[in-house]
């Protein structure tokens, strides 16, 4: 799975910004793009630890993709892209 971000990003569809982060995978006969959205998103319990990251200057990059896993996951099963596993209790991105 490839995560970028683009030097320029194209716009957002629902808002018309540009967004922070957009990745295009392969799903059956289409490709779907999932892209995070600073304005949209925000709202968004897993896109919203991710927006605020991309928004610090140090960003560990351990933090960084564990926030990205957390919201692309989230996007792709919102999508019916991908099947949800059964929740594990204990796990839960909490320090
Ligand atoms: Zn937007």
């Amino acid at each position: 799975m490839q995560v970028e971000r683009l030097g320029s990003t194209p716009p957002c569809t629902r808002c018309g910004q540009a967004v922070l982060i957009a990745t295009t995978l392969p799903a059956g006969r289409d490709n779907v793009t999932v892209e995070l959205c600073a304005t949209c998103d925000a709202g968004n319990p897993t896109a919203a630890p991710l927006i605020a990251l991309l928004g610090e200057t140090h960003r560990p990059v351990e933090q960084m993709s564990s926030l990205i896993n957390t919201w692309l996951r989230a996007e792709l099963t919102e999508q019916g892209l991908v099947r949800v596993p059964q929740q594990r209790s204990g796990r839960d991105g909490h320090q």
